[in-house]
């Protein structure tokens, strides 16, 4: 039985939600202490969740706002320099299709489910320090307030304070060498070579950068594009160089890709949005210290290329809940955590590695690529992505510790 009866979660993103929603089913009570006020959820942008996502999401009983609300992708299609390399199920059949939703939507339903669940919100709270007391930890907010609690958790994201909190030392984000961008809600007119449907994505590796596209329910097209680029810059300094100049860019540099080219051109100011520098999380040495623990992106970010950055964060916010629930105190429940989540979320990342490094291929490379996918295709997906989408929780089992 355990002893701990109250959270903190610093973070109200994807991890802060589900792991607040997770703990109250575990009779823990928690709250969210987010940086940012609710007007600014309203985030531009969209993702994808797996399978293994969205069967984790279905224990806080929020899947099927999910599902009702994202567009079920089945297919894809992969194309190397323009080229055709592979078309079909993009997962294995036995797995739900990915749900693709944007993410102020995604965080509207998290929100109103935690919410309902009986978690309490609390928002410009930015956490900037944190003191342990006898029995109890005190989070200290940069307007001067502090909050107490018996634990606090670290869903803060991949620039974490929590994690600097836990270990000055440890490692922060490593960049992959490209910046993020997407147009949204893309008149598909003005696309006349796109070739395909609502419920295919298309991976392309064009000739100078990685690109992918697919169609909302109502047939209009998001475009996301990785560009590589020569030097850092943060999410502020991206978004600082004006959208006109970046759109040039994009222009420029998938010139003669089909249908990069056209995509390009359809992007507007307004349709246009600069995601920011693409990162992966190191493997972090400290996954939790005293009564602070982490989770999610702070801990495990395991670049765009997986596609599972979000379903991992709650596959483990629920894992923790689970810990903590079973587990007699907070030490023994944050190493049963650590346990159950470490090899399974650095796998991952090393598979967004891989990816990563395929992601602008020069010709001998897409060349091999293109011979040798079709071969392989049905089962590079099941090796890759078999045993993530597959992963599923059992919330009633009792944690060993
Ligand atoms: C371009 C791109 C595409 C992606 N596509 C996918 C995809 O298709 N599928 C997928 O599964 N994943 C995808 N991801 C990854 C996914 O977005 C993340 O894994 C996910 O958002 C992690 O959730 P989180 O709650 O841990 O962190 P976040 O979503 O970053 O939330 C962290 C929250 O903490 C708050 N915060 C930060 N610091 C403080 C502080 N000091 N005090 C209080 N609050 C604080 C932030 O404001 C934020 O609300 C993508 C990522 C990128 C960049």
């Amino acid at each position: 039985m355990t002893s701990t009866s109250s959270a903190l979660v610093i973070g109200g993103g994807i991890a802060g939600p589900v792991t607040a929603m997770a703990l109250r089913r575990a009779g823990i009570d928690a709250t969210v202490y987010e940086a940012y006020p609710p007007a600014t959820e309203e985030l531009g942008g969209s993702l994808g969740l797996a399978s293994n996502g969205v069967a984790a999401l279905e224990i806080v009983g929020a899947a099927d706002s999910v599902r009702a609300a994202a567009v079920p992708t089945p297919n894809m299609v992969m194309t190397i320099g323009g080229k055709k390399a592979v078309e079909g199920s993009a997962f294995p059949q036995d797995q739900e299709p990915l749900q693709l939703i944007s993410r102020a939507k995604l965080h509207r339903i998290l929100r109103e489910a935690a919410l309902d669940a009986g978690v309490t919100f609390v928002h410009d709270k930015r956490l900037v320090g944190a003191k342990e007391h006898e029995g109890a930890i005190e989070a200290l907010f940069a307007d001067g307030t502090s909050a107490t609690g018996d634990v606090l958790i670290g869903a803060d994201g991949i620039r974490s304070t929590v994690r600097t909190l836990i270990d000055p030392d440890a490692p922060g984000p490593e960049w992959t060498g490209m910046i993020g961008f997407e147009g949204q809600g893309i008149d598909p007119t003005l696309i006349p070579s796109l070739d395909i449907e609502p419920g295919t994505t298309c991976f392309a590796f064009g000739k100078r950068a990685y690109y992918l596209y697919y169609r909302d329910a109502d047939g209009r097209v998001t475009f996301g594009s990785n560009l590589p680029w020569k030097e850092y810059l943060t999410i502020a300094q991206a978004r600082q160089i004006p959208a006109e100049q970046w759109i040039k860019t994009l222009r420029e540099t998938y010139a003669g890709d089909v249908p990069g080219e056209e995509m390009a051109r359809a992007l507007t100011p307004e349709n246009f949005s600069t995601v920011g520098a693409l990162h992966i999380m190191p493997s972090v040495p400290r996954w939790h210290r005293g009564r602070m623990v982490l989770v999610g992106d702070a801990v495990h970010a395991p670049s765009n290329s997986t596609g599972q950055g979000a379903s991992l964060a709650i596959e483990s916010a629920i894992e923790l809940a689970r810990a903590l629930r079973d587990l007699p105190d907070h030490a023994s429940a944050f190493a049963a955590y650590e346990r159950l989540r470490r090899a399974r979320v650095e796998r991952i990342t090393a598979s967004g590695r891989r990816i990563n490094h395929a992601k602008t291929p020069g010709p001998v490379a897409a060349a091999f690529m293109r011979t040798v996918m079709p071969l392989f295709f049905k089962r590079v997906i099941e090796k890759t992505s078999g045993p993530s989408l597959r992963f599923r929780i059992d919330f009633g089992a009792q944690v060993a510790g």
